[in-house]
């Protein structure tokens, strides 16, 4: 559960078709292939993530950068296909029919349900953190402790950076900690994050709604960069002179391409690194959201899908 799918379901972005299937940090067992599927076959352990297509010639799909693509890609729900035009329903299904193109493989040393959500929330931050080649000697901070930005701690100490958060939530100091932050700003401690000015080499932003970045961007030294993941909205207005003195950047990154998807889950394969996960049952998705919005998710929820075909909604009782 991706909090973009409360901001879809809820159509928080002006921008849902009714009705919507959400869903895409999706892993499951392939039921069956098409005569010219050649790179999978039955019972293969494989992921969906955000995208299902794209225009496969452009600029950027020839480097699988598919999230890029000229054309828009084709997103795995509330999404209309550039090509059929038909609109995509996600992974909060029993099945789903991709092209293999966008298929990937999961490592069987993962938990399948812990290893979702490396399909969104692992290569979205997996994807800003290697654009700017983070790793030994670098300062970063991440902003925000969720389904994001709690991927983004633990690859960025796999890393090797040096790794603070940024908590609007006290209670989450703990686990940052255990997650291999060294240390946690929080509104409380305001003294701390001022000390800190001038001392980041990139802050990624996974705040989900319109915030002010000035602040964030004392932080930074020259040439740092604070990079958005979280807010697609506007940004207000932003102080030009902490730019232009500093040669800092606001920059922006979205999910990742299908090579690099790959990339994040073999890079975890081989570190066994996956997700803090609850798992629910379909039946609970309506507190689940609510959960997510009021910042009390450790750290992504995810849908035992079996439950669709369960009335009563326990997991327990399948076990
Ligand atoms: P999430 O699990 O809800 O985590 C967001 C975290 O941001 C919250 O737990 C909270 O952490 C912090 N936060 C929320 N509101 C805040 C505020 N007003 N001020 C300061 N901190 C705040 O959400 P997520 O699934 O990680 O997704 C985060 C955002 O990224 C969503 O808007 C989603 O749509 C977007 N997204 C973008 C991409 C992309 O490709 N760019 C991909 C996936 C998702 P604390 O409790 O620690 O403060």
């Amino acid at each position: 559960v991706c909090h973009t799918d409360v901001h879809e379901t809820r159509n928080d972005w002006h921008s849902t078709s009714y009705p919507i299937v959400p869903g895409h940090e999706i892993v499951g067992r392939v039921r069956a292939t098409g005569s010219r599927v050649t790179r999978f076959v039955v019972g293969d352990l494989v992921g969906i993530g955000a995208m299902v297509d794209s225009c496969r010639h452009c600029e950027a799909c020839v480097k699988s950068l598919q999230q890029y693509c000229h054309r828009g890609p084709t997103f795995t729900y509330n999404s209309k296909n550039n090509v059929t035009g038909e609109v995509t329903y996600g992974g909060y299904s029993d099945s789903l029919v991709v092209n293999e193109d966008f298929v990937l493989r999961v490592p069987s040393s993962l938990n399948p349900a812990a290893a979702a959500p490396l399909m969104c929330a692992g290569v979205t931050m997996y994807s800003a953190l290697r654009h700017y080649a983070i790793g030994a000697g670098m300062k970063i901070g991440i902003v925000g402790l969720g389904g994001l930005g709690h991927m983004g701690v633990k690859l960025a100490v796999a890393m090797g950076a040096e790794v603070a958060v940024f908590t609007t939530s006290l209670g989450k100091t703990g686990d940052a900690l255990r997650l291999g932050a060294t240390e946690v700003l929080t509104p409380a401690n305001l003294d701390a994050v001022t000390q800190h000015a001038r001392n980041f080499d990139l802050l990624v932003s996974t705040i989900g709604s319109v915030h002010d970045v000035n602040p964030y961007l004392e932080l930074l030294k020259r040439d740092g960069s604070y990079v958005i993941v979280g807010a697609l909205e506007p940004i207000p207005t932003v102080r030009g002179n902490l730019l232009a003195s500093r040669r800092i950047a606001v920059a922006g990154s979205f999910i990742g391409g299908i090579a690099e998807t790959q990339e994040v889950l073999d890079f975890c394969g081989e570190r066994g690194i996956a997700a803090d996960i609850e798992l629910i049952p379909i039946q609970d998705i309506n507190s689940a959201f609510d959960r997510v919005v009021a910042k009390d998710v450790r750290y992504r929820f995810v849908i035992d899908m079996a439950s669709i075909h369960d009335r009563a909604g326990t997991i327990a009782s399948r076990r």
